[in-house]
């Protein structure tokens, strides 16, 4: 999770006013002090961190404030706005648009991640649906076509370049033409970086964006300069017409306050941000979405897009089973199935309200992967009559022969198959039990439906099976699956009951993140 460390500090200070006793000018200014410190510590440029102070100060008066109003709720909910101020530049984003040949170019310097970026862009749009391809108009550093080549070859994405044409601007020209006649809509064009911002550099930019008019000029930014990103930005965003700005680099060091403020300080808006060097490292960037992310409200939503892009056919089935209480292995192969295909747990996860912003390490993240491949491994093993059971693992039980028949089969010790016996039981257990909450699977809005002790009951079971790790993320992506169509109906609103990371927020933050 990008910022985790600054998301568990803040939300710390904000939960220590839910439990102070007084809510006066003392506890919010030793809030204050305490989110100021950590935005601070997070590299946050100090003018905007006193802005934020002067702001959130101002809109709380203790003297005029009405008795009955919850102060706790106000002054959180200005430390939020606040926060989100921080990072929206106020101009709208640009977007590509369907049907259209949108032709993006990428600038930046060298090493700033540009065609890794391009990469992961082209494959986020392929995707959702959308005729994606890279140009490689980066002529200057030797070996760039193969780097963007081997990228696009590993996505399978479709990819332009040449190794004897020596002029970018051609390359470009040529590559987008060629794209443009085979009808592709998001065209994305890698231009070559310097090591410092000099005038060539600039001179290439703008020949090769005369050359192939683009639609959106993107600029690539490496967050680890921390707030030295504001001048770049600036000097980049004189020169060209930049349109969107990507950070890359913002996992692992806790700085990437800095770029984000800082960018926005320069109205550029942030479009994505790259959270790694895989490909799937790759997030959208929205300013409240954000916020709430990091202060562990979830991104509801997010998770809908992220949903969407399944195309769950098999989700009525499910949620029929599911009523009656019915879960085989199968059943659970195909959650497994539907959670890889996701893509990396530490987002999703991070969009789940309540599921806190500190929740997987990228180390731990890669653990369960395995581990989850391994279960499917083993279930590869198995015969329909066993994965179909409406038993489930009693066939197992019974006939003991057929552990060491699906151990031998897929290279484990039965011990191991054992094991995922275990772990199918808990989840059973646990999917049963949603089966038993009145009102989840009925249509309309779930936050009226389901009772939300039945459900923080439900949550509190889900989290005490956090060991072994992966039943928990697993707990949560089968309540997450079949709540989907809840959440579509009501669209977000309110949260999930009983969800609510933070005590004084409630689930009324993560609906926020709708507005
Ligand atoms: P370019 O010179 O601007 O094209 O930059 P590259 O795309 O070649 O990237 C330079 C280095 O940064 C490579 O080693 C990338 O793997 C790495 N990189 C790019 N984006 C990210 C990111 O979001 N996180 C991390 N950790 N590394 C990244
Ligand atoms: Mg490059």
């Amino acid at each position: 999770m990008v910022l985790a460390e600054l998301g568990r500090k803040i939300t710390s200070a904000l939960k220590s006013l839910s439990n102070a006793t007084i809510i006066d000018e003392n506890a919010l200014n030793s809030m204050l002090t305490e989110v100021c410190r950590a935005l601070l510590e997070a590299d946050v440029n100090i003018q905007l961190v006193s802005q934020l102070r002067k702001n959130v100060r101002s809109v709380i008066d203790f003297d005029e404030m009405a008795a009955g109003l919850n102060k706790r709720k106000m002054i959180q909910t200005a430390v939020f706005k606040e926060l989100v101020k921080l990072v929206d530049p106020g101009v709208k984003a640009w977007t590509p648009t369907k049907g259209k040949k949108n032709v993006v170019m990428f600038v930046g310097l060298q090493g700033s991640g540009k065609t890794t970026t391009c990469t992961k862009l082209a494959y986020h749009y392929m995707k959702k649906g959308w005729k994606s391809c890279l140009v490689c108009a980066d002529t200057f550093r030797a070996g760039a076509f193969d780097q963007l080549k081997q990228n696009a070859t590993k996505a399978r994405i479709p990819f332009y370049g040449s190794y004897t044409e020596v002029d970018p601007v051609v390359i470009a020209a040529d590559g987008v033409e060629k794209f443009k006649k085979e009808g592709f809509e998001i065209i994305v064009v890698d231009t070559s970086g310097r090591h410092k911002q000099e005038d060539s550099l600039f001179e290439e930019m703008l020949q090769v964006s005369n050359a192939v008019n683009p639609d959106n000029i993107v600029f690539v930014m490496d967050a680890t300069i921390g707030q030295a990103c504001e001048s770049q930005a600036s000097a980049f965003k004189s020169k060209v017409d930049v349109a969107s700005v990507i950070i890359t680099k913002l996992d692992g060091h806790a700085k990437g306050g800095g770029a984000l403020s800082a960018v926005a300080a320069t109205k550029s808006p942030i479009i994505f941000i790259g959270t790694g060097e895989h490909i799937d490292d790759f997030e959208q960037f929205k300013t409240t979405p954000f916020v709430s992310k990091l202060l562990g409200m979830g991104d509801i939503h997010g998770l809908i897009d992220k949903v969407n892009e399944l195309n769950l056919e098999e989700n009525e089935e499910l949620i029929n089973k599911l009523k009656h209480g019915e879960f085989t292995l199968r059943d659970m192969y195909e959650q497994f199935q539907n959670i890889m295909k996701m893509g990396p747990f530490s987002q999703i996860m991070g969009m789940i309200p309540g599921l806190g912003s500190d929740f997987m390490t990228k180390g731990s993240e890669q653990e369960s992967m395995a581990r989850l491949k391994r279960l499917m491994t083993i279930m590869d093993s198995m015969t329909d009559e066993e994965l179909d059971s409406k038993e489930g693992s009693k066939l197992f039980t019974r006939q003991n022969g057929r552990i060491n028949r699906v151990a031998k089969g897929s290279g484990v010790s039965a011990k191991e198959v054992q094991e995922l016996m275990t772990q199918y039981g808990k989840f059973a257990q646990m999917v049963k039990k949603m089966g038993g909450i009145k009102g989840l699977f009925k249509g309309g809005d779930m936050a009226k439906n389901v009772n939300p002790a039945q459900m923080s009951r439900l949550n509190q079971s889900i989290a005490r099976a956090m060991d072994p790790r992966i039943l928990h993320q697993i707990g949560g992506m089968g309540g997450l699956q079949n709540m989907m169509k809840q959440f579509q109906q009501s669209a977000g609103g309110g949260g999930l009951p009983g969800m609510g990371g933070m005590g004084g927020m409630g689930g009324g933050g993560g609906g926020g993140g709708g507005k």
